[in-house]
């Protein structure tokens, strides 16, 4: 009989969907230490661990939790820019920015409660200098906060300066992290960043072995703001008048060497030619899909059944709540797979693995398999019928989640409130 300890526990279901495996009917998952000791059938794994307590959850599937590979934590619900036009939208957004700081922390907290009530594990969050780090670290979610930096705002602002600053801000912050929450860097976009500053940030991220996060080719206005250096984006934040390159922003982010399997790029929505995707693909870049997001802001759909036929890792993202109406990553998901014509297994995959691979980190986490951190979303759906994935994704589009669990621990359960 294997080595049992007081610190394991057995999670069990109706149904245990592990993504990298095939469906188990009254499937278990064996906990260890924070991680999955064996998956198995709940009589076998139960009679093999006869000590171990067991947490039953009838009429429910356990699946991996939600990865949310681009998110905002910082806007609140209700009171955000109105949509429609994505230059407009990010105008009033910045407008509002000294407003925002009154109560920043409070939505970042209330928006990672969503996010866990609805299932999310593991969150990439980008906030400008990692301002949502405090509210994602003490959440119970793993997650990697990207400090977005705004060169023209830091000292003298040349790209030097700019660059080292905002390394040693995202350095610094990772004293006293919890073991499963890292903070790396982002270049906001190519409308926000300067080549040289952007160019640099790039290089000196794969230099210390960081991870880097960027939008890109989010909305028409940035299309025109790169290629033809003209439209409401020239002056957005500050004077930008790096644009007119006359390249897609996908070749120009190609040509300032943001493009690299370590980056994820956000939204790919609009002006993304058969040609960008195959720079995509051979750069080796993940990109994170925010479909609500996209249409929100009327920036077209982005072509991800092509990205991912070229072997291109997507995630899924639901962005922040002031362009998406929730932090519910499976919500996200399950309009992406209407959208697209995607199977339940390939959205649930997306869900959760997808984001993994998108963020390198699925040697430990987004699918139920031995050696990883226990990840898991219970989700209350009758085990019947015929596609159980596109079934399980719905139930947990629409509230269903009952019980979330992070490395191991039960950090929601909706039954002890
Ligand atoms: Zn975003």
């Amino acid at each position: 009989m294997p080595e049992t300890s007081s610190r394991d526990t057995i999670f069990a279901a109706g149904l245990l969907l592990p993504v990298s495996s095939p469906a188990i009917r009254e499937g278990a998952v064996l906990v260890r230490d924070g991680h999955i000791a064996a998956i198995g059938g709940l009589s076998e794994l139960a009679h093999e661990n006869a000590e171990v307590e067991i947490r039953y959850f009838p009429r429910c599937a356990i699946i991996p939790g939600a990865v949310n590979a681009h998110a905002h934590l910082g806007f609140r619900r209700g009171d955000g820019p109105e949509g429609g036009s994505f230059a407009r939208w990010l105008g009033n957004l910045i407008k509002r920015l000294p407003e925002k700081e009154t109560w920043t922390a409070e939505a970042a907290r209330n928006c990672a409660r969503e996010a866990i009530e609805a299932g999310t594990t593991f969150m990439a969050e980008s906030s400008p200098y990692g301002e949502c780090l405090p509210q994602l670290a003490e959440s119970g979610m793993a997650g990697i906060v990207y400090a977005e930096f705004f060169p023209h705002e830091i000292g003298d602002g040349t790209p030097e300066e700019a660059v080292e600053f905002i390394l040693e801000k995202a350095h610094s912050l990772r004293e006293g992290l919890p073991e499963r929450v890292e903070s790396h860097i982002s270049v906001h976009s190519p409308y926000t960043v300067d080549p040289e500053s952007a160019r640099l940030a790039a290089r000196r991220t794969r230099e210390v072995g960081d991870r880097l996060a960027i939008h890109l080719s989010e909305s028409p206005e940035e299309v025109e703001f790169v290629r033809d250096g003209t439209g409401p984006l020239t002056n957005i934040f500050a004077n930008n008048d790096w644009g007119g390159v006359g390249l897609s922003p996908v070749r120009y982010a190609e040509s300032i060497e943001l493009l690299a399997p370590q980056t994820i790029a956000a939204h790919l929505a609009t002006g993304v030619s058969e040609e960008d995707v195959e720079v995509l693909a051979h750069s080796g870049v993940a990109v994170a899909h925010c479909p609500r997001s996209n249409e929100f802001l009327g920036c077209g759909v982005s072509p991800v059944p092509r990205m991912m036929e070229c072997g291109i890792r997507v995630g899924m993202g639901t962005d922040g709540l002031w362009s998406s109406p929730s932090l519910n990553l499976f919500e996200e998901t399950l309009f992406a797979v209407k959208l697209h014509g995607l199977s339940g297994a390939a959205g649930l995959r997306l869900a959760t693995l997808g984001g993994a691979q998108a963020l390198g980190i699925e040697g430990a986490a987004g699918s139920i398999e031995a050696g990883k951190w226990a990840d898991l979303a219970i989700v209350e759906s009758p085990p019947e019928g015929g596609d159980s994935e596109r079934e399980v994704l719905e139930a947990a589009a629409a509230g269903g989640v009952l019980a979330t669990v992070v490395s191991g621990n039960l950090i929601y359960n909706r039954a002890e409130g």
